[in-house]
């Protein structure tokens, strides 16, 4: 992490002055603008978080999804943790983040968001109703690229992911993905999209690509966050560079007929075995290696 203060108008034109820091990290630059406020554990602890962050998410893709992204920080008095974000697909990229002034060291290292902001800066703009997808593909990649980057435990991951994941399974009356109007459905219905379909990949490549190849795929084609594309094209790019059509097929599928799937089987299959309060791993499980080489950090390009 390199960085270089500078005074900038803030970007929301107050008219008001923000210092403005850069954090340079797997090849991005990173202009991180504050609103007034004061951090206990000090400015450098924060750009700490966000080289962290940004690392994960270069970790995941290969390289980070943009040379250059804004982030604004509101800090937020009287309160402790990471709290509300959001990512504006403007050239550049940026994400808007409000974080307690009282903060700890180990709050920002147990933190999710900021990876999941940062996620969404690899995957196009899509229309409205594929929502769904942008909030499930981050909702997913998220704990993935924070344990290919050392930052969480697998055991967390998956924990995790069987705690959460059933919360995006249909529900009556559901119409389908693109109808999705509920919150739940909205992340958790998107991640287990992503999930479901990353196992498929995996399956039908014999564990050879997954869906962070297809992700990859995306980006090397130009699909970030600065650009807008139809749903379609992010996924046939997306299948083109796995070589099987697991994600248009998927979409088709799903996008306005509701498929529940069988996760006490997949979780069988895959060798994650929950257990009251803790997980184990089925290592002689049918799907043990496809379950490790989600999380296994995969070399850039
Ligand atoms: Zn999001």
């Amino acid at each position: 992490m390199n960085r270089r203060t500078a005074i900038l108008a803030a970007a929301a034109g107050l008219g008001r002055l923000a210092e403005a820091e850069e954090v340079r990290t797997s090849g991005v630059v990173i202009e991180v603008t504050f609103d007034p406020g004061e951090f206990d554990v000090g400015k450098q602890r924060i750009l700490e978080w966000v080289s962290r962050a940004a690392s994960a998410v270069a970790a995941y893709y290969g390289r980070f999804p943009v040379t250059m992204a804004r982030l604004h920080i509101r800090p937020l008095a009287g309160r402790d943790g990471v709290r509300h974000g959001v990512t504006f697909g403007s050239t550049p990229a940026s994400t808007r983040i409000s974080v307690g002034e009282h903060t700890t060291e180990a709050q920002l290292r147990d933190d999710w968001v900021l990876t999941h902001e940062f996620v969404h800066m690899g995957f196009p703009s899509l229309a409205r109703r594929h929502h769904w997808l942008e909030e499930g593909l981050a909702t997913y990649v998220e704990p993935i690229a924070r344990v290919q980057a050392g930052q969480l435990k697998p055991e967390r991951l998956w924990a995790d992911l069987v705690r959460d994941i059933p919360q995006g399974e249909p529900q009556p009356g559901d119409n389908g993905l693109d109808r999705t109007r509920s919150w739940a459905n909205t992340y958790w219905g998107g991640a287990l999209f992503c999930f479901d379909a990353d196992v498929r990949i995996r399956e039908a490549t014999h564990n050879r690509y997954g869906l962070q190849h297809a992700l990859r795929g995306i980006l090397a084609a130009g699909g970030n966050i600065e650009t807008e594309w139809p749903v379609a094209r992010a996924l046939e790019a997306g299948d083109r560079a796995v070589g099987v059509p697991v994600l248009s097929r998927l979409y088709e599928e799903r996008k306005d007929t509701p498929v529940p799937v069988d996760l006490a089987s997949l979780w069988r299959r895959l060798g994650v075995i929950p257990s009251s309060g803790s997980l184990t791993f089925d290592n002689h499980a049918p799907l043990a290696g496809i379950r490790r080489a989600i999380t296994a950090r995969l070399p850039a390009g």
